[in-house]
């Protein structure tokens, strides 16, 4: 595969360049290497939408770059906004698919104060091929990989919307300064473009975002975790468990069974070990299905395992999925009963979900056509 060509042969996109590649082209076209850094300063810090807007680069360099990349911004195909301020983007890829991310602004602290941190749950692949039964994505079946610059885009277009309104950000950094990965898609499923990514948000020749301010969602790809663990860079994980026993994991996530618990958990305690940092484990709580006093026991068995935090999340229903919400009662005391058990637990409060903007809930119904919509099952 060439620096500038993909397998396939069509010209590479830009906005997945690293800074070693940068460098390579760069000198084997005969630039000095001060063009580098004013390169990835326009792809990652001043967010260029074109190749053209490049000023401060000389015109050749410009064609050079035009003959030999593609540089293809996503297309905002529609913004929602959600009462509590959370906005949902659903971008257009160039061969027409659909993809979500979703900004949510943090919250409003007991004293009034606001941090300016925003989250901003990104996509990475189109639709997603691990069929849990309480997801919209699961339900949606598998499309395709995000190319590397499709994941990153989600954050640079998400800047380019934010200075096109006009709002000059006060400060260099990007606005979403908390990445998670949990939009549609098993991350860990597109390893290595997942990986470029995430070093174009983290570098400082990138978006220069902290790692501890990068999160990795996955259901449990063991041997994928394993491999994450070996990279040097210090990102957050987060494990979607939903279920404490094999009983009660394989019936909702069919990944339990190629991966069974023991075998996620291990990798989880060579991932803690290797970085020295606290998992989040994520636990949806399903009415009538994972939320049973033995679930509570295995949990806080493997909590205290693993020294982790549980993030409670009670389930946010789908159309065309037959579950429902525990009551808050039931999320009180399942609550309750872990943390008797001397587990920290949190229950997360879903933003944005009278847009049904809930991260890890993404949901392209509303942009389907009717009849299509039902051969998706009303997923999305
Ligand atoms: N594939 C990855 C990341 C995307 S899903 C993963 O599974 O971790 C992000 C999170 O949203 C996961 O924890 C997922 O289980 C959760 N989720 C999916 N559908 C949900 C729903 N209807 N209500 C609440 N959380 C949901
Ligand atoms: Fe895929 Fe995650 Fe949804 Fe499971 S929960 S179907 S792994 S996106």
């Amino acid at each position: 595969m060439s620096e500038t060509s993909d397998r396939a042969g069509k010209p590479r996109e830009l906005r997945s360049i690293n800074a070693d590649e940068a460098e390579r082209f760069l000198t084997e076209w005969g630039h000095k290497s001060y063009r580098t850094t004013q390169l990835l300063g326009w792809l990652y810090k001043k967010r260029a939408g074109s190749i053209a807007e490049m000023s401060d680069l000389p015109l050749e360099l410009r064609d050079q770059l035009s003959g030999a990349f593609s540089l293809l911004p996503l297309e905002l195909a529609r913004e929602q906004r959600s009462r509590d301020g959370t906005v949902k983007f659903l971008w257009r890829l160039a061969d027409g698919e659909l993809i979500e991310s979703v900004l949510i602004p943090a919250s409003i602290g007991r004293d009034g104060s606001q941090s300016d941190r925003h989250t901003l749950c990104v996509s990475s692949q189109v639709g997603c091929a691990y069929g849990c039964k309480f997801c919209a994505s699961g339900l949606m079946g598998y499309k395709r990989n995000l190319d590397a610059y499709e994941i990153v885009d989600q954050v640079l277009a998400v800047e380019r919307w934010h200075l096109a309104k006009g709002v000059e950000s006060p400060k260099p950094e990007p606005l979403a300064n908390n990445i998670v990965m949990m939009g549609m898609g098993e991350p860990l499923a597109n390893y290595a473009n997942l990986i470029r990514a995430l070093e174009i948000f983290n570098a400082p020749w990138g978006m220069n975002i902290g790692a501890r301010k990068i999160t990795v969602s996955t259901s449990g790809l063991a041997p994928q975790i394993r491999r994450l663990a070996e990279t040097p860079q210090q990102y957050h994980l987060a494990i979607s468990l939903h279920g404490a026993t094999d009983e009660v994991r394989d019936k909702i996530m069919p990944i339990n069974r190629k991966y069974p618990l023991e075998e996620l958990i291990s990798a989880c305690e060579a991932y803690q070990q290797a970085k020295g940092r606290m998992i989040w484990v994520e636990y949806i709580l399903i009415d009538g299905v994972n939320t049973g006093p033995e679930q509570v026991e295995a949990l806080s068995g493997l909590a205290k395992r693993l020294q982790c935090k549980v993030n409670l999340i009670p389930y946010n229903p789908v159309d065309g999925i037959d579950l429902q919400r525990p009551s808050d009662e039931t999320v009180g005391r399942f609550r309750d009963a872990l943390h008797h058990k001397g587990v920290r637990v949190t229950v997360r409060i879903e933003k944005g979900t009278d847009i049904d903007a809930a991260c890890g809930q993404l949901r392209l119904k509303s942009e389907k056509k009717p009849a299509e919509t039902q051969a998706l099952g009303q997923a999305g």
